[in-house]
């Protein structure tokens, strides 16, 4: 009999909706990863990278000239210098970072702290390592922070804080004063944080992100999470990085090496060429917004549902509140069956499964797709 250290855990919900999805041939609007092409030229350097011969294994924290040109990438827009030898390493997407980042530090007895609704990786990782998640709870429509209640729950077994800006799957951005409140929090402590900015680039109205990178208290305790997998449509390629300080790092590798020693090689080489484009990262919050606008409007115009507004990432949250009594994932099933559209019920993002009838719907896809989700909406 085998004892199952994740005896909860059940296939993810992202596989549960586009496994439903495709089987319904609904119009899937659930995971996360966009319909648009990579871009051709930087298919073409990674074939250009495998026919120059780099195909064998990259050194272990990653290729040292894509290190450095993501060190002069953060030091340009976050004025703060991670050193390309010590305090970057190139991993197989975000997931795996996390998931290196949990086990390097955390032991049996220690709590982490984390904000519900949450992506889904951060409970079971916790978890299978040994350490218990203490919830804070973000609710509609404004999911704002409270930092008192934070103040109140990190005590002396307070190991790590999990803090997603722009965040999954609300879209809502941790703000400056944020960002103050928790680097208050965390003075003098040895909690570390762990900054999971993967949508760094995907932001809307002009706004700033605050990276962790910007605030002095932070930087010394803060592992910070990249996915190259959302910044140049390529989900599919997971590769990210992770950046911490040399002490941080330095135990991060020690796990990092044994989990997959190093990461796909010429797909590291071509990025490290074709991130010198900047406006491949920097005209992406501009590309999204015109996404977002297009998909709000259609929604308002067309159907019922209520939008709760998003800052950031590819993700909108729509309310189905006085359309349906249905829970969030029964709903969310029958619009797969009975009307073709597929998205992900919040309350999976929840430990208990806390229902406040809102859907998540990925809006990186083609105009048409979002017209013919809409056409398919505004039946209900
Ligand atoms: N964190 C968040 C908040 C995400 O949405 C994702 C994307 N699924 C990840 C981490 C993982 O990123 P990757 O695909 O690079 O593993
Ligand atoms: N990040 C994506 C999402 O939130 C999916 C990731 C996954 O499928 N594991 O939908």
């Amino acid at each position: 009999m085998i004892q199952s250290k994740l005896p909860n855990v059940k296939e993810s919900i992202f596989s549960i909706m586009t496994n439903m999805s495709n089987e319904h041939n609904a119009i899937n609007l659930s995971q996360g990863f966009p319909d648009f092409k990579v871009s051709p030229n930087l298919i073409k350097l990674v074939n250009q990278k495998m026919k120059d011969g780099h195909n064998q294994y990259a050194p272990m924290p990653g290729v040292l000239e894509l290190r450095q040109k993501i060190s002069e990438k953060h030091e340009k827009l976050y004025a703060h210098t991670y050193n390309p030898d010590t305090e970057i390493t190139i991993t197989a997407g975000a997931t795996q970072g996390l998931f290196t980042a949990f086990t390097a530090f955390l032991k049996e007895d220690d709590e982490v702290v984390l904000f519900e609704p949450a992506y889904d990786q951060y409970v079971p990782a916790i978890r299978a390592n040994g350490a218990t998640p203490v919830y804070v709870t973000l609710k509609a429509p404004e999911y704002q922070i409270d930092w008192e209640e934070v103040k109140k729950v990190v005590n002396a077994r307070t190991k790590m804080i999990i803090i997603n800006s722009p965040h999954n799957p609300t879209g809502k951005l941790i703000p400056e004063e944020g960002m103050m409140a928790l680097s208050k929090i965390v003075s003098g402590s040895k909690i570390i944080v762990v900054s999971d900015e993967v949508y760094e680039h995907i932001i809307f109205d002009e706004v700033e992100h605050q990276s962790a990178a910007k605030f002095p208290e932070l930087i010394e305790r803060t592992l910070i999470f990249a996915s190259f997998g959302k910044t140049f449509h390529a989900t599919g390629w997971k590769i990210g990085y992770v950046l911490a300080p040399e002490n941080l790092m330095k135990e991060f590798r020690k796990i990092h090496q044994f989990v997959v020693y190093a990461v796909n090689t010429p797909i590291q080489y071509a990025i490290s060429d074709f991130i010198d484009n900047e406006n491949e990262y920097l005209e992406l919050g501009e590309f999204y917004q015109k996404k977002r606008d297009y998909f709000v409007d259609l929604i308002t115009e067309n159907t019922k549902f209520k939008i709760i507004p998003t800052f950031g990432t590819y993700f909108q949250l729509l309310s189905y509140e006085g359309l349906s009594d249905m829970k969030d994932k029964e709903f969310a099933e029958w619009l797969i069956t009975e009307h073709g559209v597929a998205a992900i019920p919040v309350s999976e993002f929840y430990h208990d499964k806390f229902n406040e009838k809102v859907l998540r719907f990925c809006f990186a896809k083609s105009n048409a797709t979002l017209e013919n989700a809409v056409k398919r909406l505004k039946k209900i």
